[in-house]
């Protein structure tokens, strides 16, 4: 058979038609409800003791810092008061070795070093006026009241939050695994290692990184509308929403401002249908499952993600290639038998090995729209050392990609159609818009992927065409440090 005929079989196992949407919104309705009746189900929906949305008049200089995935932020953040801020800002990829310590210290330690290095290098006068009082100062409590920042915690990670700047980590995701870690409470993780370095720097909140969208993204909305709902499709997805008091079920201990009747709830949606009720299932999805460090958990995220999609296609690419029937990259000189040996892919190649293929080639092959697919072609010798790929190899990988990126896209939808539902605003007799704040490099940067959202959330029973062009899906630039600064300064105005 044509590899074109070949391919597109393949890729229409990753179909997920208007009739899968519907089943999946009814099932996340199903399970967020779930969630906020009892603890140990399948989305977790954390209560977040964040009340209210901030109004744009708050001020001051704050720290924020960010663990969410491949990299470590650390900004600081001044909030002028008028709807304005100004962020300086670092980005520190976390060494692979760390994610997998012994130790829950070996990564703190690190993270709070960076937390040093960034305030030598932007905040170097509040440092030496720190240190200068810290001379004076015999007891490690004498100096820390003279701390000067307060910190919001962004640890994009399922936590038990038992107060605003307290929680204990639940379980790791997205290829972090230290056992040592999990039960703690990880503001006092980094605080230890903070005091460690004597830093002038109190952990103040704990944030999740769609909260911190959602805070950023309700303070700089366009027309003041207050957002419904934080998003994130990085590394790994999740949601944060805002919930009707009287629709959470289950105790929510601690003390909290009831007089909003709202509250901030973490969905921890990547753990949405851990079951397989409604997801879709390919022998794909099941061997990545396998092979991860955490099979049977997180299945939503493994179908959405940046971090799974490029092992997805590649899982289809390689399997494509075992197979002697389909010629896709294939060397017509060799007269080797194995299966890499008569491929025109260089030794060392990313699809070789597990996540050798990054997502970010998805959005190339879904960009390159040429008739000759030339810069696709560019890439997969760049990144992936495949030689001579002809037209039709360049047009099979898309084929693929284009099938998982758009799976993805559509099951996007199926969590923020669920939302907007759940929070009954499309019955609201009102013309404003639902605003939805989304951040992270796969709805940033793959091409078309909000458009593909849209055209599943038009497909929505309850939602429509109509329903759908209500829907404002806006980029939260750099939320999570800016809301992690307005969380951290609403800790403060508590303590
Ligand atoms: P994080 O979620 O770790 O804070 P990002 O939002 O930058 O950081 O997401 C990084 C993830 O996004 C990685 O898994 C990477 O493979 C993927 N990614 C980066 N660039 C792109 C792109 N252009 N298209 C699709 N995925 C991308």
């Amino acid at each position: 058979m044509a590899l074109a005929e070949e391919t597109k079989r393949i890729a229409a196992q990753f179909e997920y038609t208007d009739e899968d949407v519907n089943k999946g919104v009814q099932e996340f309705l199903r399970q967020m409800n779930e969630g906020l009746q009892h603890d140990g189900t399948s989305m977790s929906q954390i209560p977040t003791y964040v009340t209210g949305v901030p109004n744009g008049t708050e001020k001051g200089l704050y720290l924020a810092v960010d663990l969410g995935g491949t990299n470590f932020r650390v900004c600081s953040i001044h909030l002028n008061g008028d709807t304005t801020f100004n962020l300086t800002y670092s980005k520190i990829a976390i060494p692979k070795e760390l994610m997998v310590a012994e130790q829950a210290s070996d990564l703190f330690g690190f993270l709070a070093k960076q937390i040093e290095l960034f305030l030598r290098t932007h905040h170097e006068d509040h440092f030496a006026a720190h240190v200068r009082r810290r001379q004076t100062v015999s007891t490690p409590e004498g100096y820390r009241d003279e701390q000067i920042f307060r910190l919001g915690f962004t640890f994009s990670f399922p936590v038990r939050q038992v107060g605003i700047n307290k929680g204990t980590l639940m379980r790791w995701t997205k290829g972090f695994d230290i056992p040592d870690a999990v039960g703690k409470d990880v503001c006092a993780l980094l605080q230890q290692e903070i005091d460690r370095l004597h830093l002038p720097v109190k952990v103040a909140a704990l944030v999740n990184d769609t909260v911190g969208t959602l805070m950023a993204r309700s303070y700089t909305s366009p027309g003041k509308t207050s957002t419904l709902l934080g998003a994130i499709f990085g590394t790994g997805t999740n949601g944060a929403y805002v919930e009707k008091i009287t629709n959470i079920k289950k105790p929510v201990e601690g003390d909290y401002d009831k007089t909003t009747g709202l509250m901030v709830i973490n969905t921890e949606w990547g753990s949405f249908d851990n079951q397989l009720n409604v997801l879709p299932n390919t022998s794909y999805d099941i061997e990545l499952d396998q092979k991860s460090v955490n099979p049977g958990i997180q299945i939503f995220e493994k179908r959405v993600s940046g971090m799974f999609l490029g092992e997805i296609v590649r899982l289809v690419v390689v399997d494509m290639l075992k197979n002697p029937a389909i010629s896709l990259f294939k060397d017509e000189n060799s007269s080797h038998n194995d299966w890499k040996s008569t491929t025109t892919i260089g030794e060392g190649s990313g699809i070789f090995q597990q996540w050798g293929l990054d997502s970010s080639l998805m959005s190339i092959a879904a960009a390159d729209s040429t008739p000759d697919q030339s810069s696709l072609r560019q890439e997969l010798e760049k990144q992936l050392n495949i030689y001579a790929a002809s037209l039709e190899d360049a047009q099979a990988f898309r084929t693929v990609a284009n099938a998982v990126g758009r799976r993805a896209a559509r099951l996007s939808a199926v969590a923020l159609g669920a939302v907007v539902l759940q929070s009954g605003k499309l019955q609201e007799a009102s013309d404003e818009p639902i605003d939805i704040g989304v951040d992270g490099s796969l709805v940033e940067h793959y091409p078309f992927f909000r458009d593909m959202i849209y055209e599943a959330l038009a497909a929505v029973d309850g939602i429509g065409p109509d329903g759908a062009k209500r829907i404002r899906i806006g980029i939260a630039k750099d939320g999570s440090g800016v809301g992690a600064a307005l969380i951290a300064l609403v800790a403060a105005n508590m303590e």
